[in-house]
């Protein structure tokens, strides 16, 4: 077993751990030769707890935690308007007893009725949190921290988590997740050679790569395909917030920059943009598998997995491990993206 000790930190738990891994049984089958023998796995952390599920509740254990420990009666977060972050955030709290206020920008450029008003938008309501609409080029961070204020003079206490939750304390949700992993996969009797994820606000690779080296592996295990910043922004927001989560767990300890594998080429033309990569990726889960990758992260991703692996990048028998981020409501603000039923 891989062993990481966190007892130090705070945590609130929110999922039932650890989540499965599966084989990709069916979509091995539809793809045969063009797998080049890689042996696929996922990580299913879209199956976990409630809300609606994905990867920010690994986050949110910790970062409600210490919001706990700290006393707050509210957590604030901020987003897009299609957020997984901010609804799990809303879930998350309305479980808790605590409070919830989003701040949320409008900053992807879509303006169909049901990316404004469905999907994750329609469960922020749902669950009870106050939202705050802000146009495109507003300072969410800066609008939250002046609500927290505000609240702080009225006698409360507000936490404010940051985008995706990815303050090293959030990070450390993944953290633990490289130690959970590993100990799954040492079970199972597979060498690993990848694990794959989505990189939106950098935490989810940045805990993987920290939990990684915690434990006397190599941060290369781990490999995000980058689905929000360009790659050279995403690189460095990484290795940023790797070191960062690194020195709570082992202070002084570093990830080299070469640590980090990143490749920015499967973003499109922008975040929340759709790809026919991408629609093409979330099909083949959702025919092959009867499993949902999202619109905006994992079908991406997964798609730059599925290229990566066709142009010969694994020798064969390699098992590459990916990581399901979940974002399923997500697929309800896209209609659009997917209502051509003859593809
Ligand atoms: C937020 C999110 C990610 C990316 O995680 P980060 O830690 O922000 O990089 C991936 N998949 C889904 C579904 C998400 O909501």
């Amino acid at each position: 077993m891989a062993d990481l000790d966190l007892a130090r930190f705070p945590r609130l738990p929110l999922l039932g751990l650890p989540t499965p891994i599966e084989p990709l049984a069916g979509l091995t089958r539809q793809l045969g030769d063009a797998l080049n023998g890689v042996r696929l796995f996922v990580k299913r952390d879209d199956l976990a707890g409630f809300g609606g599920g994905g990867n920010k509740l690994r986050k949110l254990e910790f970062l409600l935690g210490a919001a706990r420990q700290e006393g707050a009666d509210t957590a604030i977060t901020v987003g897009a308007l299609q957020s997984n972050h901010a609804r799990l955030t809303a879930a998350a709290s309305a479980r808790s007893g605590l409070a919830c206020e989003l701040f949320l920008t409008r900053s992807v450029p879509r303006e169909q009725e049901a990316y404004r008003r469905n999907g994750n938008r329609l469960l922020d309501d749902l669950f009870g949190a106050s939202v705050h609409e802000l146009p495109r080029e507003a300072d969410n961070l800066a609008a939250a921290q002046a609500r927290a204020e505000a609240l702080k003079a009225e006698g409360r206490r507000a936490y404010v988590f940051p985008a995706g939750g990815s303050s090293p304390v959030g990070c450390l949700g993944y953290a633990a997740c490289a130690a959970e992993l590993l100990g799954q996969a040492e079970a199972m009797g597979l060498d690993l050679a990848q694990i794959v994820v989505p990189n939106g606000s950098a935490g989810t690779h940045a805990g993987l790569a920290a939990g990684l080296a915690a434990t006397g592996r190599n941060p290369r295990l781990a490999k995000s395909y980058a689905v929000l910043a360009e790659a050279e922004q995403a690189f460095a927001e990484t290795l940023e917030k790797a070191n960062a989560t690194l020195d709570l767990i082992k202070p002084g300890a570093r990830i080299a920059a070469d640590g980090i594998v990143l490749d920015g080429a499967h973003r499109g033309p922008g975040y929340g943009i759709p790809t026919d990569a991408m629609r093409e990726a979330v099909r083949l889960m959702a025919r092959t598998e009867g499993m949902l990758l999202d619109p905006v992260y994992s079908g991406k991703a997964f798609a730059g997995l599925l290229h990566d692996i066709r142009a010969g990048l694994y020798p064969a028998g390699s098992a590459v491990l990916f990581v399901m981020t979940g974002g399923v409501p997500g697929l309800f603000a896209y209609p659009d993206a997917f209502s051509d039923a003859s593809e």
